[in-house]
């Protein structure tokens, strides 16, 4: 709850026990739909935003790719339009396909062919991965992205 009037307090005496919800400002039990409802307290904390650090930023802005050189050109159709930039290994991974240029840029189209498509996208994964391979193993690919999308693509394929 984001109002700072709205207390969870606990009754434990004889006649009862248990824990409800109580509003400071208007001195009574409330629940938590009717504090919403409630405009008394104009300071309603709101949970602050977390501020993207202008060192992640800077990373993000800088975002390079191991294959790509141009990344204002999309990697699928070679389209100059609304391009993007997408971090090849999504999720928890993000930032590691940063730091390693796991870069791939598209347009609208291919952005959302890259999500929706799932051969599509192992097929990026598995570029990023081979170019990866050239100078590292197997093993220190599985060990930074936990999967071998070689494989997983293969497997795929074979139905
Ligand atoms: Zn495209």
């Amino acid at each position: 709850m984001n109002c700072k009037y709205f207390k969870t307090r606990k009754k434990d005496n004889k006649k009862e026990r248990r824990i409800y919800n109580y509003c400071t400002i208007n001195r009574k039990e409330i629940t938590y739909d009717n504090c919403k409802k409630c405009n008394k307290c104009e300071i309603k904390i709101k949970t602050p935003m977390k501020k993207r650090s202008r060192k992640l930023n800077m990373k993000e802005n800088n975002r390079y790719s191991i294959i790509y050189q141009d990344l204002t050109k999309c990697a699928e159709c070679g389209s100059k339009i609304g391009i993007e930039k997408n971090e090849v290994f999504e999720g928890a991974y993000r930032q590691t396909s940063i730091k390693f240029g796991m870069v791939v840029p598209f347009c609208k189209k291919h952005h959302r062919h890259f999500h929706n498509d799932i051969i599509f996208n192992l097929k990026y994964k598995v570029i990023f991965q081979k170019q990866f391979m050239k100078n590292h193993s197997l093993e220190d690919f599985i060990g930074i992205f936990k999967q071998d999308y070689i494989y997983l693509l293969n497997k795929r394929k074979r139905g």
